[in-house]
């Protein structure tokens, strides 16, 4: 243990701490301790603090606790004679540090300080605060990560498509170095939190200044341009293991243990260390993520305790390397190895960067080269499998014109067809390959695709077009991933690209005939039509005790498994996450128990669910991880049940947003009336059919039912109430159990008319 580090650790959190105190001295006398205190967007209060502490501050007052606390934490300077270890003095400074950062912030919210405005930022995706309106000069940065994000990106930590988090502190040697940086974390999907500063230039100012595009969409978060706003990335790490981990708040230690053993994060100082960051360091020392500095520092190497370093300099200059550039990959690099992020790249052959933080990327019209489908043309893509002699490996043909001699902007036709071959493809993957081909494209920087079969839409931005993105590298993309990530059950990927009008109507009959077949093959497939369920544990990296269990009437919560995607992923990984459930002697067909899938339950929940009813939220529902789409939970005064859906942040008739509602669903325990669901499983003959269907939904998400309106309908149909959507209140009408049981009145909702829920 370097008395360095800890001697500066140790005075930067004793100023940091002090800071705190005179600040909410001041917040106290000018606005009372009873000044409502909150981050926007969270059930966890201020994440940091109330995992470490279980305080549930909404309060200035009660900040003072947090505070006390802090200074418990702190120790004195070490003596220059002194040669103890001091690694117990330093961590303990470094959660003094987190604690006095979170409560500033918190302190600045009261303000309205935070998130930090900066002028002329605009950031992708759904930032609830990002101001692109007005005259668009003046934009926030991120501030902290909201509850929904967080859920969101779940799913791909737990699947590995992300693998972890960098936070970088500070700025690059110059512009290029920073946007080389981002790219190769952007490369392996590693998200990137932004902050701090070093004399006054942010990192953020210099990826703002060379045009990156910062945001959720991105994995690019800017969090501030100070040091302090740094704690959000570690609120981010603490929520996880309160959401994924199953982990109470207060209970530090296994909040620290979980991120050190299952979140892959580093922190990557950029420039002059100062004592804030040696301080904010030693915080993130605690949580088991090293801190990895571009400029002459003293190190902490492996201890008996830890397996990797703590803190390790790599100075910018003496990286070996032909040029800034190359540094600063190896620098990234580095960083990988030393905290052993899990990192899968597929080499794809395009022009372009590439890779799945750029499936987020908006092409927007002025930047558009070329558009194919959408309002003003048609596309298409159809994926069959065919036999091993009419496939060659690799083959990519254009058919029909190109687009560089178009004029910019243009909009016109195309059609991609992918053949494959494999002796263990099955007619049945089809669909579950296609739906990939969104994925695939997407990961190209500068292309945007959107929807699939023959509504898809991929536009080809101006910088894609100048890099020399052209319609085969299409073809090489899918070539490359199908490859990679299905290569158990394809041998041969062969693509053709059409542009020619005779060859699209051709075509295109074909697979609108292939689509209809698979349609009608999908209302075939019904839970009494099969002997076998497929689990799915993927989510247990992250929420330990969950299993989703999949039928072909009920996908997976988080929505991107259903029956077919879990039977092709056991044949791709017969050893993976989707095991075949028998289901063996029914039990109750109604409710929906069989021997095999209670048998399952128990097995895959580690004893911790003994049974479960596939088609009840009031008896043994199916548990959550945290990764649901929709929530769905019991209005007892309205004998029915609301659907909330991620997108909405609204307060519902419970009394609770999403991201309240969200801590009751998750945690892979059962709680009779509520549960996490796919949206998909809404429309199934089968969601809460033991307990009255869809004719109990009293309450529903707007966004859900616009953009599921014309499923939604049917699902009414046949129901045998063809308005019944009408007769769903949603947030935009009723906002209270009051307003919901007038508007049950007014509309003569059936649920009123049905027996008791309970
Ligand atoms: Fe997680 Fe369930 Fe989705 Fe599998 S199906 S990834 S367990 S939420
Ligand atoms: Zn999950």
């Amino acid at each position: 243990m370097s008395r360095y580090i800890a001697t500066r650790a140790i005075r930067g959190a004793n100023a940091l701490v002090t800071e705190a105190e005179l600040m909410l001295n001041k917040a106290l006398a000018e606005k009372g301790p009873d000044t409502p205190v909150a981050f926007p967007n969270t059930a966890y209060y201020l994440p940091l603090i109330f995992g470490m502490t279980n305080i549930e501050v909404e309060t200035l007052g009660q900040l003072q606790g947090v505070l006390q606390h802090a200074r418990e934490l702190l120790h004195p300077m070490p003596a220059d004679q002194k040669w103890t270890p001091y690694l117990g003095e330093t961590l303990d400074s470094g959660m003094a540090t987190l604690l006095a950062a979170e409560t500033i912030e918190a302190i600045r919210f009261v303000y309205g300080l935070q998130p930090e405005s900066l002028p002329g930022i605009e950031l992708a995706g759904g930032t609830s605060y990002s101001n692109n309106g007005g005259n668009g000069m003046v934009g926030h940065l991120n501030g902290p990560i909201d509850d929904i994000q967080l859920r969101s990106w779940g799913i791909q930590l737990v699947d590995g498509r992300m693998p972890g988090f960098a936070a970088i502190v500070g700025a690059a040697k110059s512009n290029e170095v920073a946007v080389k940086i981002v790219r190769e974390l952007q490369r392996r999907n590693i998200l990137t939190f932004l902050s701090g500063n070093v004399n006054g230039r942010s990192i953020i100012h210099q990826l703002q200044e060379e045009g990156v595009e910062l945001g959720y969409d991105t994995y690019t978060v800017p969090f501030g341009t100070d040091t302090i706003s740094a704690i959000y990335a570690l609120g981010f790490a603490t929520r996880s293991a309160l959401t994924f981990g199953g982990i109470k708040a207060g209970q530090a230690r296994n909040i620290l243990l979980y991120n050190k053993e299952r979140v892959f994060a580093f922190v990557l100082a950029l420039g002059e260390v100062d004592d804030l960051k040696y301080a904010a360091a030693a915080g993130a020392i605690n949580f088991g993520f090293p801190v990895i500095a571009d400029t002459v520092i003293p190190e902490i190497l492996p201890t008996g305790v830890t397996t990797y370093e703590h803190v390790v300099s790599m100075p910018f200059n003496e990286i070996e390397g032909a040029d800034d550039l190359e540094r600063a990959e190896r620098l990234v690099q580095k960083c990988i190895e030393i905290r052993g992020v899990k990192v899968k790249i597929a080499n794809v052959p395009v022009p372009v960067p590439y890779g799945s933080a750029f499936e987020g990327e908006v092409v927007r019209r002025a930047d558009m080269r070329v558009e194919f489908g959408g309002k003003r043309s048609r596309c298409f893509e159809y994926l069959r499998m065919v036999d091993m002699d009419k496939v060659t490996d690799g083959k990519v043909e254009v058919v029909g014109p190109g687009f560089r001699d178009l004029a910019p902007g243009a909009s016109i036709d195309m059609g991609i067809v992918v053949e494959v071959a494999g002796r263990q493809m099955q007619s049945d993957f089809e669909p579950v390959l296609e739906r990939q081909i969104h994925y695939f494209v997407n990961g190209a920087s500068g292309i945007q695709h959107i929807g699939q079969r023959d509504i898809a839409w991929i536009r080809i931005s101006n910088g894609a077009t100048d890099k020399g993105f052209d319609l085969e590298h299409f073809g090489k993309i899918l070539h490359a991933r199908f490859h990679d990530d299905f290569g158990a059950i394809v041998d041969k990927v062969q693509v053709t690209i059409y542009t020619d009008p005779a060859k699209i109507e051709e075509w295109l009959g074909r697979a609108r005939e292939a689509y209809d077949f698979r349609n009608k093959r999908l209302e075939d497939l019904t839970d009494t039509n099969v002997d076998t369920f497929f689990s799915c544990t993927l989510c247990q990296s992250f929420a330990p005790d969950h299993v989703c269990i999949v039928s072909p009437e009920r996908l997976g919560l988080c929505g991107a498994y259903n029956w077919l995607d879990c039977k092709a992923s056991f044949s791709i990984n017969p050893t993976g996450p989707n095991q075949p459930i028998k289901l063996g002697k029914p039990v109750d067909l109604d409710k929906g128990y069989w021997e095999g899938t209670n048998d399952y339950a128990q097995i895959g929940s580690h004893g911790s669910v003994q049974e479960v009813a596939m088609y009840s939220i009031m008896e043994n529902p199916m548990t959550a991880c945290g990764c649901f789409e929709c929530i769905v939970m019991l209005i007892p005064e309205a004998n029915g049940v609301m659907v909330v859906s991620r997108e909405d942040t609204s307060m519902t008739p419970a009394g609770m947003t999403f991201s309240t509602l969200a801590g009751m669903a998750g945690g892979g325990l059962q709680t009779p009336g509520v549960m996490g669901v796919g949206k998909y499983y809404l429309i199934s003959p089968k969601f809460i059919s033991a307990d009255g269907g869809f004719k109990r939904v009293v309450w529903m998400s707007s966004v859900l039912k616009e953009s599921m309106a014309d499923e939604l309908r049917a699902a009414a149909e046949r129901e045998g109430d063809p308005d019944l959507i009408e007769k769903i209140a949603d947030e935009r009408s009723v906002g209270t159990v009051d307003d919901l049981l007038a508007w049950l009145e007014e509309h003569n909702h059936p649920a009123l008319a049905m027996e008791m829920m309970f």
